[in-house]
């Protein structure tokens, strides 16, 4: 049965660059409530907006291809623009900071009346190995992408694993997610120097690893019936997948009582 503070992860797009199944992006929620947006693609904010109503709670980026911080700039304006004004935390890897720097925000004159700069109405919060949010403790790990360093995954230990654009990352599933988590893998039909294949997952992961796999960044609807054909689960664009519940872990506020004392 269902827990009433139940995670689950809501996918709003599930299709790579070139794809009409949404930008890949995805919700982490409790109880049916956001907590985290992972990526934000030029359409991902249209379909967050008309799912929840609102602007996301706080935003991690994996990498900086234009399917997944696409609609940051669109962000900044309702964020910029909005009744009751708030900083949005926004977790992006350290390593990304320049790249980001260059490619969103020194945008000459963000808003054409001036007064303001990009970084106005986000808490940017660089990561390394992980980062607290709402009193949890996320993993950040490097993926295999581009040029090294460019991509990053996410995991929440005992929950999901979320790989972000790769190539297939035993090495990371193996030391982030080996816990029983959910694992959401990059894949299509066909391998390609900077995504996986169907082909690589049977050659890289063992068969448990990829029963708890759940693929997507697929390029169309064919190619999501033909992995699923191959037995695997794929997300499709606005499903949930209900996970596991975290691992005990302490908390923030745990952590502050014992040093207390
Ligand atoms: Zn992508
Ligand atoms: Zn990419």
């Amino acid at each position: 049965m269902q827990s009433d503070q139940a995670f689950t992860m809501r996918f709003l797009g599930v299709g790579n660059a070139a794809s009409s199944l949404g930008n890949a992006s995805c919700v982490l929620e409790q109880a049916g409530h956001p907590l985290l947006m992972i990526d934000c693609g030029h359409d991902a904010l249209p379909r967050y907006e008309k799912h929840y109503r609102s602007l996301p709670p706080a935003l991690f980026i994996t990498h900086l291809h234009l399917d997944h911080i696409g609609g940051l700039e669109g962000l900044f304006f309702r964020l910029r623009f909005a009744p009751e004004p708030r900083l949005m935390p926004l977790y992006v890897p350290a390593a990304l900071l320049p790249n980001l720097q260059k490619r969103i925000a020194d945008y000459p004159g963000v808003l054409a009346e001036g007064g303001a700069n990009f970084w106005d109405v986000f808490q940017l919060i660089p990561v390394s190995d992980g980062f607290w949010h709402q009193d949890l403790h996320f993993k950040v790990f490097p993926t295999r992408h581009h040029l090294p360093n460019s991509s990053f995954g996410l995991s929440l230990p005992g929950v999901f694993l979320y790989t972000g654009d790769t190539r297939p990352i035993p090495e990371q599933i193996i030391a982030h997610g080996s816990s029983g988590e959910t694992i959401f893998h990059d894949c299509g039909l066909e391998s390609n120097p900077s995504h996986t294949g169907v082909t690589d997952l049977e050659r890289e992961y063992s068969e448990s690893q990829r029963k708890r796999m759940v693929l997507y960044h697929y390029a169309d609807a064919e190619q999501g019936a033909a992995l699923e054909q191959r037995g695997y689960r794929i997300a499709h664009e606005n499903e949930t997948f209900l996970l596991s519940a975290p691992e005990p872990a302490p908390t923030r506020s745990s952590i502050a009582q014992l040093k207390s004392v």
